[in-house]
């Protein structure tokens, strides 16, 4: 799921630049979970615009605010709350953020940050494990992931620092390479890490992203 946090209120006011009225979205999905753009974010966040001389004209959680027909639908159905606000405010990622500001001619502002995509382990517990590099190298590595959990993104080895096994860059972290190291070993795979890896071909990475045709998520057409 994508991470996000929400804004200082001070920032969301300052960027709704003095409009008296807005329509919240949230989302039903990320930044539920987060407990960013819920309902219940939705309803703190009315209270503190209402204390600050700002009306909510109306506010809808699509289940995912990204799925930008889903939010084209939802504008429809809420038109004449939205036709009252003067902006509207999404409590989403920026993904969702811009599907709102794509389907809308209202100033759409945004009123969270956008941190990473995150594994949740515990409620409220995120930790990054993939940074969608586009060419995955997880089949390579006994499936943990260096370019992401070694904060140097170390791609042949550890880089010799670790301590007791910690990294030495954030000892709150175990040191992925030896991680790998024991998954190897415990696979019987040792032999493999031997082998030495050119550089990733970073264009992959290349941004925006578009993948317009599900069935060439395959990769066979090199079509991402
Ligand atoms: S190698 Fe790339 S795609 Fe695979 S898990 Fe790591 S960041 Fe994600
Ligand atoms: S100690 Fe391990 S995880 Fe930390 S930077 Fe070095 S190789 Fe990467």
């Amino acid at each position: 799921m994508i991470i996000t946090k929400q804004k200082a209120v001070d920032d969301i006011i300052r960027a709704l630049k003095g409009a008296k009225s807005t329509f919240i979205f949230g989302c039903g999905d990320c930044a539920t979970l987060c407990r960013t753009g819920g309902t219940k974010e939705i309803g703190e966040m009315t209270e503190i615009l209402n204390q600050n001389g700002i009306s909510v004209t109306g506010s809808s959680v699509p289940k995912a605010t990204c799925h930008e027909l889903d939010v084209q639908r939802l504008l429809r159905a809420h038109k004449e709350q939205v036709a009252r606000a003067e902006s509207v405010l999404v409590l989403a990622c920026g993904a969702g953020i811009q599907a709102v500001g794509d389907s809308i001619t209202k100033p759409v502002v945004s009123g969270c940050d956008s941190l990473f995509i995150g594994n949740s382990r515990r409620q409220m517990q995120f930790s990054e494990k993939c940074s969608v590099c586009g060419e995955c190298v997880l089949n390579e590595n006994a499936g943990l992931c260096p370019e992401t959990r070694c904060p140097k993104g170390m791609q042949n080895g550890p880089c010799g620092g670790a301590v007791r096994g910690r990294c030495e860059v954030d000892s709150s972290l175990p040191c992925v390479w030896i991680e790998i190291y024991e998954r190897m070993r415990a696979f019987g795979r040792l032999d493999e890490m031997r082998r030495v890896r050119g550089p990733k071909n970073r264009k992959v990475a290349a941004r925006p992203h578009r993948m317009g045709n599900w069935p060439s998520v395959r990769g066979d057409d090199g079509n991402v």
